[in-house]
């Protein structure tokens, strides 16, 4: 019984050596575990660079993806100024077909519209262009000869050789104290076509050309030609 005794006792110490062991080799393996948990975080910046890195690379992408955006906004405001310029200038060459132009390209004003004076019945009917004879006189815009011919084409003698041009909008142009006219009855002129000479014929006071606009094709029916010119965009 007693070697039975011993037994235990020496199985104890055993035991115990066996479990100090264990608790050695526990506490070594804590140790262990500790001393890894220390390189965890030694790892950490290691996962910062990663995360960095992939951040830095999420921003890449973005920038790129902003970049393309951009060009894509670039090439379409691009597209769309040159479709805005190429609008402009169909509108300004459909402008230039409806335009008007001044009678004779250089002159000096004289007389206005409505002004009075001994060379007028009642107030001038018209706009004086001061123009040595022999200038060109163009159409102020395109339309059909109604009138042309001496004694004002039928206005009376005052106007001397005489145009009067039927305009689309129902306005009537009319040029007068030629030296020489260049069209005929029923001919359709052009805007800024030439269609006489100036001169100093009939009522006139020195070589000019007498303008006006009319509502009708006759004598009393003038605008002022200034004004109608001015809101039509041309500036005399
Ligand atoms: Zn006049």
């Amino acid at each position: 019984m007693s070697k039975r005794v011993k037994h235990p006792t020496r199985n104890a110490v055993v035991a115990l050596a066996a479990a100090g062991m264990g608790a050695s080799m526990v506490f070594g393996g804590g140790a262990a575990v500790a001393a890894d948990s220390k390189t965890v975080p030694a790892a950490g910046p290691a996962a910062a660079v990663a995360a960095q890195a992939h951040t830095q690379a999420v921003q890449a992408k973005a920038a790129e993806a902003a970049a393309a955006k951009k060009a894509a906004l670039v090439k379409k405001a691009a597209a769309a100024n040159a479709a805005k310029k190429a609008a402009l200038v169909k509108k300004a060459a459909a402008k230039k077909a409806t335009s008007w132009v001044k009678p004779v390209a250089r002159y000096t004003l004289t007389a206005s519209f409505n002004q009075g004076g001994a060379m007028w019945s009642h107030k001038h009917s018209g706009q004086d262009f001061a123009v040595p004879v022999g200038t060109v006189v163009k159409a102020a815009h395109s339309g059909v000869v109604v009138k042309a011919g001496p004694n004002g084409g039928g206005d009376g003698p005052a106007y001397g050789n005489a145009i009067v041009v039927k305009h689309a909008n129902g306005r009537y142009s009319q040029y007068a104290h030629l030296s020489k006219i260049d069209v005929r009855v029923g001919q359709t002129v052009k805007t800024g076509q030439n269609i006489a000479r100036s001169g100093n014929t009939g009522n006139s006071s020195g070589p000019h050309l007498h303008f006006e606009i009319r509502t009708t094709p006759n004598y009393g029916s003038a605008l002022n030609p200034a004004k109608f010119l001015r809101a039509e965009g041309v500036v005399i």
